[in-house]
């Protein structure tokens, strides 16, 4: 048995991820022995800000020399599995059944890839809830082993100080655009 710990980090954008992927690359969360940054996020509108995001997430990888992986971009399928809370708050029950289908993806990623173990940037943002985040990864990974990592937020933000990426001010979908 391969007890080795293979991670999918899951990432929304490079500015929310950039400090994750230091933190792995420079081997301070001891557990893990290999990971892969994966960029699957259907929630994303419009696909001109879906692509900003992505191009920003590859600079980044590439810049440290990790390996990533893109999902599926299917705008409408994300609309499909959120319909009917269309109206929920940020935090609401949609965010909890986004983070689900994202976590979902993981793990038949993981499945089907030799992968056994997942984390996440999503909680990082100060708009978003960290135990609902957990809560949703918990309830989908099945046998793929969830990991809720506390990552080093004054990593982040002075990555984020140091760096010129580009900054959305939404977390993603059509419903989270705030009106100015
Ligand atoms: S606000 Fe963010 S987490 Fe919530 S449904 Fe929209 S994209 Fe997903």
């Amino acid at each position: 048995m391969n007890d080795k710990m293979r991670l999918i980090l899951m990432s929304c954008c490079a500015p929310c991820s950039a400090g994750a992927i230091k933190q792995l690359v420079d081997g301070e969360i001891p557990c893990i022995d290999d990971f892969i940054v994966m960029f699957f996020n259907p929630n994303i509108y419009p696909d001109s800000e879906y692509q900003k995001r992505l191009d920003e997430q590859i600079k980044y990888c590439e810049k440290l020399g990790v390996k990533y992986v893109v999902g599926d971009y299917d705008h409408n399928a994300w609309r499909n599995a959120v319909r009917g809370l269309e109206n929920e708050p940020e935090r609401g029950q949609r965010c909890t059944k986004c983070f689900a289908y994202r976590f979902c993806y993981a793990r038949r990623f993981a499945q089907e890839n030799g992968y056994n173990a997942i984390a996440s940037v999503f909680g990082v943002s100060r708009h978003k809830d960290q135990t609902q985040v957990d809560s949703a990864a918990v309830a989908v990974c099945g046998d793929i082993k969830y990991l809720p990592i506390k990552w080093d937020e004054n990593l982040r933000q002075k990555i984020g100080r140091e760096s010129d990426f580009y900054r959305q001010n939404y977390c993603g979908c059509e419903f989270s655009i705030r009106k100015v």
